[in-house]
């Protein structure tokens, strides 16, 4: 259940303070003309429409690096276990959804002891997208730019006010420890938050249905000669993969000191020919196409079976990195209008 209460703009400082004495907070700032996601030290840095932030809030709960274990004199073992307890501030909402199924990747089944102690530590403050990028889509989606739930506390500023919901226990218990800065909302604030959303939704530039792309794959209409076409464009850097909230490919390996051991969690990358190597070096995707085809098919086909939605929520990451334009939206455009034409 979703509660909703009012933060007049002039205590958001105040609140911020607050969250920063409470735990670690991480917000977007303004870093030599850059913005980036950063631990939070003066409050005045604190930058908030911004487009979607490279690398993606991801990084907090999957680190691009991260170290699982020592190893010393051989035998003792030593869990590093990261209990840091953190507000992440300023995140968009297509981000808030990518941790819905990040989550089911990653806690159902066999659950990431890592991944789910971070979970727990870290309370995500999004923020609705007022001026959604050229590059978003996440409207198509229903990823954003509000949403329903999901979240655990979301805000949208309507000018003068912030109108904030919490849509769990953790952010209720938040909300009331600094009640004297929230005011109960009334009818001119739902409405303001509903005109706020309409007019957001009516800026979007890029409308895209992954659902009809999905449906024209599963058919069997895209022939080898399109996947050909998008792998000749494709440099393997690794951007899109890297800087996608969804993405979750991860190498382990070990570092071997002079003092001990380290086990390391890397991300890595299904694009990368390496990636699938078997024992004995066989190499079952060694051919690029197939490693270009089963990233589109990881996310358009394999994603909704397993985890109930795509491996892609239109935060246009993929279209600001990719050097060869060959990202989600595009791809999805040029086999939309591959349908159209029959
Ligand atoms: S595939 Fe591209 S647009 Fe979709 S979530 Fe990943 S980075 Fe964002
Ligand atoms: S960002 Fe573009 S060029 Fe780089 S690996 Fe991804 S698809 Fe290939």
């Amino acid at each position: 259940m979703t509660k909703e209460w009012i933060l007049p703009k002039g205590h958001l400082s105040y609140w911020l303070r607050q969250l920063r004495n409470s735990a670690s907070l991480i917000a977007p700032l303004r870093v030599d003309g850059d913005i980036v996601f950063k631990s939070l030290e003066n409050i005045h840095e604190v930058s908030l429409d911004n487009p979607a932030l490279l690398p993606s809030p991801k990084e907090f709960l999957f680190p691009q690096q991260e170290s699982l274990f020592w190893i010393e004199d051989g035998t003792k073992v030593r869990q590093l276990y990261n209990n840091e307890k953190r507000f992440v501030f300023g995140v968009r909402s297509c981000d808030i959804s990518a941790l819905r199924l990040l989550d089911r990747f990653y806690l159902e089944g066999y659950e990431d002891p890592y991944y789910s102690l971070r979970r727990k530590n870290t309370v995500f403050i999004s923020i609705v997208c007022n001026n959604p990028e050229p590059t978003c889509f996440c409207i198509g989606l229903g990823t954003g730019p509000y949403l329903e739930k999901g979240f655990d506390i979301q805000l949208t500023d309507l000018g003068d006010r912030y109108f904030v919901q919490a849509g769990n226990a953790k952010a209720f218990r938040i909300i009331r420890q600094w009640n004297f800065l929230f005011n109960k909302p009334k009818r001119i604030d739902y409405e303001d938050q509903y005109e706020v959303f309409l007019s957001s939704k009516a800026r979007f530039q890029k409308r895209i249905s992954l659902e009809n792309v999905r449906k024209y794959i599963l058919a069997g209409k895209v022939k080898d000669s399109f996947w050909g076409a998008v792998t000749e464009r494709c440099f393997e850097c690794g951007g899109c993969v890297y800087e996608c909230p969804l993405c979750t490919c991860f190498t382990v390996t070990d570092r071997v000191y002079s003092f001990g051991i380290d086990r390391v969690r890397l991300w890595d990358t299904c694009l990368f020919k390496g990636f699938t190597r078997m024992a004995g070096g066989v190499l079952p995707n060694e051919k690029r196409i197939l490693r270009t085809r089963r990233w589109y098919y990881h996310k358009l086909i394999h994603y909704p079976d397993l985890l109930g939605g795509f491996g892609c929520v239109g935060c246009g990451r993929c279209t600001v990195t990719c050097p060869g334009k060959i990202d989600m939206a595009t791809i999805a455009i040029k086999l939309r209008d591959l349908q159209d034409n029959g």
